[in-house]
Formats: structure tokens, sequence, C-alpha cells
């Protein structure tokens, strides 16, 4: 039986966006595999980029490292960009992570447990993690990574990337021989001065647009469908759903569909949301509930048992992100485990 609501990610398009990006680049691609790899599925999409010559991995978490780790086993470097806060040290010891260390106090808690492989973490302007330039440490035995974070990838013309790639530059010379990596999606398309040693794009791996929206250059690779549960025919007057949000001006046919704000399809997509049914695009009518959503299907052959695709090889994720007023990484993560993710391309 066909779940109702799926997640079907291509193995084989996540490949293709890495190589992609190694192409545009010209560097080593390090796959940014956080938040379970943006919903899809941190062990397989992970085991595939290896596979593809990914040594390489970021996290946010030490959880998600320690996951990692035993699912990659001992082979990738796997750094965590939460770094060593808060007594995290003896996980990161004993799941061989590298801490991306941001500030003088967790180099203290780092060196205090003995010290080891890491990266650290300069601020060049977005003002999150990292040490200030003129903070940085000296160059320290173990560091074997120097990185820093754009505010504005996607936005190309934003004077500030270059700013903050020139300062990126200039505290790099204080760590000869160290890894130097700078671009996330966005910045793999700013040009080769952004790609420094090594890239670590997130986004772009998983299909959405560098610049949020779809870029042919990027294949899509999670789509969501769900099943058509009923369809229905409605009267001009009647209305759809709670709180009468849509109400029908003429006669019009419904399908009612296995999707809803439980399994990550946002509220706030109701007003502007469109899905592919039947070769077409058509529009959401009325509230998206907890299990349900429901469809504009006049005039199409469309019965339960059908699928419709809220995104992905037919409709933009970028495009279907805009609709919900956010971007592709909150519609991807946004996700629910209720969702079972299926695997094509193995
Ligand atoms: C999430 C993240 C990335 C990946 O960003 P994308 O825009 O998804 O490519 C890279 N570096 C850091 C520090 C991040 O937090």
């Amino acid at each position: 039986m066909p779940s109702p609501a799926l997640l079907s990610v291509d193995l084989n398009a996540l490949a293709r966006n890495y190589h992609t990006l190694g192409a545009l680049t010209g560097v080593p691609v390090h796959p940014v595999v956080k938040a379970d790899a943006y919903g899809l599925g941190a062990e397989a999409c992970a085991t595939r980029l290896m596979a593809e010559g990914a040594r390489t991995f970021f996290v946010a978490r030490t959880d998600e490292g320690a996951a990692l780790r035993t699912a990659l086993g001992d082979a990738p470097v796997i750094y965590v960009l939460d770094g060593c806060h808060n007594g995290a040290a003896g996980v990161l010891k004993a799941a061989g992570l590298r801490p991306v260390l941001n500030q003088p106090a967790q180099m203290k808690a780092w060196t205090e447990a003995g010290g080891g492989a890491c990266g650290i973490q300069i601020d060049t302007g977005l003002n999150r993690l990292g040490f200030r330039p003129e903070d940085a440490p000296e160059a320290f035995d173990g560091v074997g990574l120097v990185m820093s974070h754009l505010a504005c990838a996607d936005e190309p013309d934003q004077p500030m990337n270059r700013r903050q790639r020139d300062r990126f530059a200039g505290v790099t010379e204080r760590y000869p021989g160290v890894t130097r990596s700078f671009a996330n999606s966005g910045g793999c398309f700013l040009g080769q001065d952004y790609a420094f040693d090594a890239v670590r794009p997130g986004v772009c791996l998983y299909g959405g647009g560098p610049q949020a929206r779809q870029d042919d250059r990027i294949a899509p690779v999670a789509t969501l469908t769900a099943e058509v549960l009923q369809v229905r025919d409605v009267s001009a007057g009647d209305s759809i759903g709670y709180s009468r949000g849509f109400v029908a001006e003429r006669p019009m046919r419904a399908a009612v569909v296995a999707a809803g704000y439980a399994d990550g399809v946002l509220r706030a997509y109701g007003a502007l949301g469109e899905v592919w049914v039947a070769g077409q695009t058509r529009p959401l009518l009325g509230r998206i509930s907890m299990d349900v959503c429901t469809v504009d299907v006049t005039g199409l052959d469309v019965a339960a048992g059908d699928r419709v695709e809220l995104f992905g090889a037919n409709r933009a994720l970028d495009a279907a992100a805009a609709a919900a007023g956010t971007i592709s990484y909150e519609l991807l993560t946004a996700i629910t485990a209720r969702v079972p993710r299926a695997y094509v391309g193995t």
C-alpha cells in the first residue's frame, strides 16, 4: 500500500547536484547534512554522497554527528558546527567528531578534553557563530579547517559578499596549510574566488536553487506526493474546510488530499498554494488542516487513490516555498516524521 503522503528522494539527482557543484567550483565538496540532510534522511544521503567521493561532512549538532558516525563508519571526517559547547567534548571524542570552535570558551573546553583535530569558525559579518577576525586565535595543533559563512550568498549583487570574502582571505593567512572553506550553496555560484579549498553546500544538493528560485543547473531531488482520499462535487455557495476558508462561486469538483500541517504542509500555504495534479497546476482551496488539504480538480479526471504532487519534479520546490511565504530550506525541514521517505536511484 503506498503511503498517503510520501517524500520520495532521488539519490541519482543528489549525486548529480554534488558533481555539478564540484565542477562549478573546482574544489572538493563537503556536504552539509545537518537537520537529517534537510529532512531528506542524513544516512541515505550521506552514504550516497560518500559513494560519489565525499570525504568530509558537516552537521550542526553533536548528536547528529554521532548518528552519522554510526551510519558511515570511521572513514569520513565529520565537523560539528555547534562546536565544543556545554559538555559536548566527551561525545565528540567518543564518536571521532571534529568541533568547529567558535569562541575562547570552546577552545578551552576542547583543549582541556585533550584537544585534537578541529575546525575554527571566523565571523566575517554574519554575526552568528565564530571569532571576530581580530580575535581569531593563533594557529595551533589540531586545527584542520578554517571557515566562515556568508550572510547574503543568495544575492550575488550584495556588496557584503565581497567584504566578507576579503576579510576571510585576510584571516586565513594566519593559518598556512589549513583547509579554507567559505562558500555555502549560494557561495558556490559567486565565482571562483569564493571557492577557496572546499565548499559547504546544503540546499543545492537537495534541489533548492542557490538564489531562492529554481536554477536549471540544480536537479530536483525531493518530491512530496499525497493520495487523493475523496473527490466531491461542490455547489455554488458551498464552503470548503474550516472557517469557510473558501466559498465556491460556481459548481466545482474538489479533491481531498492526504497532506496537512501535521505532515509539514505549512498552514501558511493555504491562500497561494498550488499542487500538480493530473498534469496540471491547480490551486488549493481553503484552509490546510492537520491531515488533509483540498485541491480544485474541476474538469480533471481525478479519482480517489490518485496522487498529487506538492513539490518536486513538476512543481518547483522554490516556487512552492515562495507560495508559502518561505524558503526551500524551511519547506524541506518542515516535513514531519509521519511522512515516510522513499529512496529511488540507490
Ligand atoms: C547550513 C550551513 C551551510 C549550508 O548552507 P546552504 O545555504 O544550505 O548551502 C553551510 N555552512 C554553514 C555554517 C551552515 O550553517
